[in-house]
C-alpha cells in the first residue's frame, strides 16, 4: 500500500561524459527517464537481466581503463 516501499533500480547514464548512477523507481521499467547529471533521456531496461548486463559492461570498461 505504501509507495515508500517501492523498489528502485539503478542504471548508469549511457553518456560517456557523464555515466552518473541513477536510481529510478521499479515502476519506471520500460519508460524513459531524464538524467539528473546531463539531462539525457535514458531508456530504463524492462527486465532485471538487461539492467545487470548494462552494469557488467560498464564495470568491464572501467577495469580496462584502470589497468593502464
Ligand atoms: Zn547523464
Amino acid at each position: 500500500m505504501s509507495s515508500l516501499d517501492t523498489d528502485s533500480i539503478r542504471i548508469i547514464c549511457p553518456n560517456l561524459a557523464c555515466q552518473k548512477l541513477l536510481a529510478v523507481p521499479e515502476m519506471a521499467r520500460g519508460e524513459v527517464v531524464r538524467c539528473r547529471g546531463c539531462g539525457s533521456n535514458i531508456k530504463v531496461p524492462a527486465s532485471p537481466s538487461q539492467a545487470r548486463e548494462t552494469i557488467q559492461s560498464a564495470q568491464t570498461r572501467v577495469s580496462g581503463e584502470a589497468a593502464a
